[in-house]
């Protein structure tokens, strides 16, 4: 996937001197202070423990304005539904829609929606664009990081990190890849494991407001292994994890560990992985555990000099190198 868009789609569609350009492969594109998304969605089954594949459209663009530094506003929506697609499912996954996008504060504004015929396509795909507005607090979060060290981006970037930076995660990983995976191939897991997937831009404003962020990132397709390696590699520092650190539900590890995947390489839905100035750490913290959906949040580690790319340190007391996930290990989650 990732040579598909380098090698391809941002050959012939890079090179716009947009802000924050395609090329740069973050989470979301800026021009001007606007910040612009699109994701599409195919995930199955449609409808999964936690989630639909209405409320993951919804969710997953928003997160991704939200991670930039922005505000999202509103959503364009596009439907390419199968000849032949229930209609009260549409309606089931029109109903999630729009709860999320209560849930985030945004409107879908423009959209458009296509029939192909009955074999053309998997029942449905989704997809969602959206803008956002430059976040009010922004400025403010980011002199409290130039108090500290020099830092030239005017936004939240993958490439902001440096050696110091405190890693955090808003709480357990894994969730969401696995409790899609389990209700898709009968595994029984889901009993236990829920889909995370919600919208986090309001969570994201109270972490601004703390100051001293440095990036933001939702760890979706690749998992917390991929969002650190994007770090690692954009910024050139090392990262450093600790095991015990990494809230992981008892149900996830099980599962993982029954089919042989890395917990660490699962998407997410609703998680945040915030780097920020060691001073501001523990009050993100306190912040993000004041919410429901922050409550197991925990700091797992930092950038470090000491290293190139990702490590992690066991719980056993060793070390392993945690590479960019190779393949998907849980395809067709979002
Ligand atoms: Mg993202």
């Amino acid at each position: 996937m990732q040579s598909l868009i380098k090698d391809y789609v941002v050959k012939y569609l890079g090179g716009s001197g947009a802000e924050v350009p395609l090329e740069a492969l973050d989470d979301s594109a800026v021009i001007d202070d606007i910040v612009f998304k699109s994701d599409s969605h195919t995930v199955k089954p449609l409808f999964f423990p936690g989630g639909d594949i209405g409320r993951l459209a919804v969710a997953g663009t928003v997160n991704d304005i939200a991670v930039m530094g922005a505000d999202p506003l509103a959503l364009s929506t596009g439907f390419i539904i199968e000849e032949g697609f229930p209609l009260d499912d549409f309606e089931r996954i029109l109903k999630s829609m729009q709860a999320a996008c209560l849930e985030a504060g945004v409107y879908v504004l423009t959209g458009d929606t296509k029939v192909m015929e009955r074999g053309a396509l998997d029942k449905i795909v989704i997809n969602t664009s959206g803008i956002g507005r430059r976040s009010p607090w922004l400025d403010k979060n980011l002199e409290e990081v130039r108090r500290h060290r020099t830092l030239n981006s005017r936004w939240l970037l993958d490439s902001n990190l440096a050696p110091g930076d405190r890693i955090i995660v808003s709480g357990t990983i894994g969730d969401h890849g696995i409790a899609v995976l389990s209700s898709r191939e009968g595994y029984g897991f889901e009993t236990d494991v829920r889909s995370d997937v919600a919208p986090l831009n309001l969570l994201m404003k109270e972490i601004l407001k703390v100051g001293g962020v440095v990036k933001v990132k939702d760890p979706t397709r690749g998992g917390l292994a991929n969002t650190l390696n994007e770090w690692s590699e954009k910024s050139r520092t090392g990262i450093i994890v600790s095991e015990e650190a990494i809230p992981i539900k008892r149900g996830v590890r099980v599962a993982c560990e029954m089919l042989g995947i890395d917990p660490l390489e699962v998407g997410n839905e609703g998680k945040l992985v915030i780097a920020s100035i060691p001073d501001k750490a523990e009050k993100i913290l306190e912040v993000l555990r004041a919410f429901p959906v922050g409550r197991e949040a925990s700091i797992i580690g930092e950038a470090s000099s000491e290293f190139r790319g990702v490590v992690l340190h066991t719980a056993v007391g060793g070390r392993r190198i945690i590479l960019p996930p190779i393949g998907d290990p849980v395809p067709r989650i979002c």
